[in-house]
């Protein structure tokens, strides 16, 4: 089979772009290497099946060209991190709307299913524990306290989700809780390998806020085959899906594992939400998933522990 993998040299995406190629497919990547690198892909750089394609998901020419002879797609590319966005409000909303408008309009005109990932960021400042795929609509206010990436995303699947009732196209959404593993870079927000860089560099580990903010890590390498089994089989298709971990940690627990993970003599800092962003942001209290859809659906069941994803993030550096 062919895919495109838009966003495939990002994190996620090259994982993903190595599994396939690995399993016997043929991929297109295309990704403009904003936040994603080339150096992602070394691995499977000089595969056969791997035709990489520098473009904006945005530009229908470029998603016209990378979607020829496709027989499904997984739409990763977004703007994302907290750092990016608030960087460049405006920009981020662009490609996470106009790009996946483009991306659904292009494989509807060559009738090809696609994945559209989402994120738990859709379920806004809801708390509850293990949230279900109908959460996002439980909260009273309209927009569930969602800032500019959750309300850009929780719009694409209705973009996917129409595209798919009114105009026939095989959709799928996924809403992916916090992925992590190799490769993922500290630059932008990401708080497992921003400790990993600090705990290894001897530096303050920078816990924002309280630190009692608690968030579920799941390892890649269980989010991938998932992304492959809901694109392959329709069946799935027609409805959104979380994936993620259950294991919750709180951040303070978290650095303090890297630390020890590591060996690092490094100490704890805390740092007010306001001093870390610059701005009024301030990230969820708690963010735990309910995967009973998922796992019932195709056994979606994550394998690997957050002590597995700090030793891999710590044996790639
Ligand atoms: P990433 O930044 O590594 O990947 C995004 C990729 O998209 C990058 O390679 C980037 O260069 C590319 N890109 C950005 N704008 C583009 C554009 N206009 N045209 C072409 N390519 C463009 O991040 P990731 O963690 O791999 O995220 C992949 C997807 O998963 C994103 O849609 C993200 O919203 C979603 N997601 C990720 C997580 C997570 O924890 N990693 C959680 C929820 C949702």
């Amino acid at each position: 089979m062919r895919y495109l993998i838009t966003g495939g040299a990002g994190f996620i995406g090259s994982h993903l772009t190595e599994h396939l190629l690995g399993l016997g497919h043929e991929v297109t990547v295309l990704d403009d290497l904003s936040t994603g690198s080339e150096d992602n892909l070394a691995a499977v750089r000089e595969h056969p099946g791997l035709r990489f394609v520098r473009g904006d998901v945005c530009d229908p020419a470029t998603v016209d060209g990378a979607i020829e002879g496709a027989d499904g797609v997984f739409h990763l590319a977004a703007a994302v991190g907290v750092f990016t966005i608030l960087a460049k409000t405006l920009g981020s909303l662009r490609t996470n709307l106009t790009g996946t408008e483009t991306v659904l309009e292009t494989a509807l005109r060559h009738d090809v299913p696609i994945l559209v990932a989402s994120t738990s960021e859709v379920y806004g400042k809801n708390t509850k524990d293990g949230l279900r795929e109908t959460d996002d609509r439980i909260v009273g206010s309209p927009l569930l306290d969602r800032w500019s990436y959750a309300e850009a995303k929780a719009l694409d699947e209705t973009f996917a989700h129409l595209y798919g009732t009114e105009l026939g196209l095989s959709t799928v959404i996924v809403r992916l809780f916090n992925t992590v593993g190799p490769r993922q870079s500290g630059r932008y927000g990401m708080v497992v390998p921003r400790f990993v860089e600090q705990a290894l560099a001897g530096e303050a580990i920078t816990v924002f806020g309280d630190g009692q903010q608690t968030r579920c890590f799941c390892h890649v390498h269980d989010i991938v085959p998932a992304l492959v089994t809901l694109l392959q089989d329709k069946s799935l298709h027609g409805t959104v899906y979380n994936l993620g971990s259950p294991e919750q940690v709180s951040i303070t627990q978290l650095a303090e594992r890297v630390v020890e993970a590591a060996g690092s003599a490094s100490t704890l800092v805390k740092v007010p939400y306001e001093e870390a962003y610059g701005t009024g942001f301030e990230d969820m209290q708690r963010r735990i998933p309910d995967c009973t859809k998922a796992r019932e659906a195709f056994g979606f069941a994550p394998a690997r522990t957050l002590d597995d994803i700090i030793g891999a993030v710590i044996a790639e550096r």
